[in-house]
């Protein structure tokens, strides 16, 4: 038999009435550089995996290298009363400056060994929320970059990001609003992240609660991108501002009035959310810590209500110039719409939960009532 075009043509339109056939709509990111093709029936061939079945992080406290002080230096941390601090305390560097000589630094194992011996000069006093220091493993491409880590009290080492004291959220952005008030300072972009919820699909592996902040001369791609579909696509104008988010997918404000926490309109996983600052900033600098922080809880709780256990979730915050308007992308890490072969083919997402559907999801969960508008 040779292939015919009419043929072939003759063959797909005869076989449609065999397929579960119920077209979805495409909608483009209005911040971001991407679209989602929303197909709710798509969904119907599997159900939402039960995150109870990834398996939780759970180091014990007492094996755990950041609650236990095995890390490099404490630069600065956040008390209890949202200040951050810088500590005097010098014994950490003259001891790592003795104690590397003559050892080999080209070994990684060298540098485990040093932070047993940095152990002691790491005080970590009850007034602590948050601590920054390196990540002992920095993914920096040159010396100039640098990449840290903000965790949490020991206190709260088994905590989930839900449940724990309000007060540590904020800790934690008011720790990357240091860090980026100094990448700022040398001219470089601060991106800060939480891979959570003790499980591993969100990069977590270091079971307590800790954020971490990159620090990188070049300005991150997908941020170069965002500023060129402003461009493109709002006249430079800021989508935010401009109300290009549809009303209908706010989830929760805080007290405040000043930060709204909304379902993606477009997103790359099921159920994410974003948070969203009402008034136009590019810094993180420019947000309320307590508010921020509790918009990121709000979430999690949101997903913990909808899931029954705090899933694997990343926490993405964008910043700076190129970003325009600082926001967070919040995104769930459940089993199913994994980025596969379409995604990574086009960086377009098929979602199956219409984000209409998350925000009343997510509103029923935290036992909000409806929205009263800006
Ligand atoms: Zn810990
Ligand atoms: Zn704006």
């Amino acid at each position: 038999m040779i292939a015919t075009m009419s043929g072939f043509d003759g063959r797909v339109e005869r076989s449609r009435l065999e397929i579960f056939c119920q077209p979805g709509r495409r909608v483009d990111h209005p911040i971001l550089p991407r679209a989602a093709r929303i197909c709710p029936a798509r969904g119907e061939r599997h159900f939402e995996a039960d995150p109870q079945k990834v398996q939780r992080i759970d180091t014990p406290r007492e094996k755990c290298l950041f609650c236990g002080g095995k890390h490099p230096s404490v630069l600065a941390f956040v008390d209890r009363r949202m200040e951050t601090v810088i500590p005097d305390e010098e014994g950490s560097f003259r001891v790592a400056e003795t104690w590397l000589k003559g050892r080999d630094r080209s070994r990684i194992q060298t540098y485990y060994e040093l932070t047993s011996q940095l152990q002691q000069y790491n005080d970590i006093s009850a007034s602590h929320l948050v601590r920054v220091f390196w990540n002992l493993t920095p993914a920096v491409v040159s010396t100039e970059e640098a990449c840290f880590v903000s965790a949490v009290h020991p206190t709260y080492h088994d905590d989930d990001l839900s449940t724990i004291w309000p007060a540590v959220p904020a800790a934690m952005v008011r720790s990357w609003q240091l860090v980026e008030t100094w990448a700022v300072s040398k001219g470089m972009t601060a991106v800060s992240f939480i891979n959570g919820g003790r499980r591993s699909p969100s990069g977590q592996s270091v079971a307590c609660p800790h954020g971490q902040t990159y620090v990188v001369q070049q300005s991150p791609t997908l941020f170069k991108a965002i500023r060129a579909y402003r461009n493109a696509q709002w006249e430079g104008n800021c989508p935010i501002c401009m109300g290009a988010l549809d009303p209908n997918l706010l989830v929760w404000t805080d007290d405040s009035g000043a930060i709204d926490l909304v379902a993606d309109p477009a997103p790359i996983h099921n159920w994410s959310l974003l948070v969203l600052p009402r008034r136009h900033g590019s810094l993180l600098a420019s947000v309320d810590p307590v508010a921020f922080g509790a918009a990121i809880q709000t979430a999690v709780k949101a997903w913990r209500g909808i899931f029954t256990v705090e899933p694997a979730l990343n926490v993405l915050i964008r910043s700076g110039e190129d970003v325009g308007h600082v926001f967070a992308e919040l995104v769930p890490r459940t089993e199913t719409n994994v980025l596969a072969g379409f995604e990574l083919d086009t960086q377009d997402h098929v979602i199956t939960v219409p984000p209409e559907f998350v925000a009343e999801k997510c509103k029923a969960a935290i036992g909000q009532p409806g929205w009263s508008g800006h």
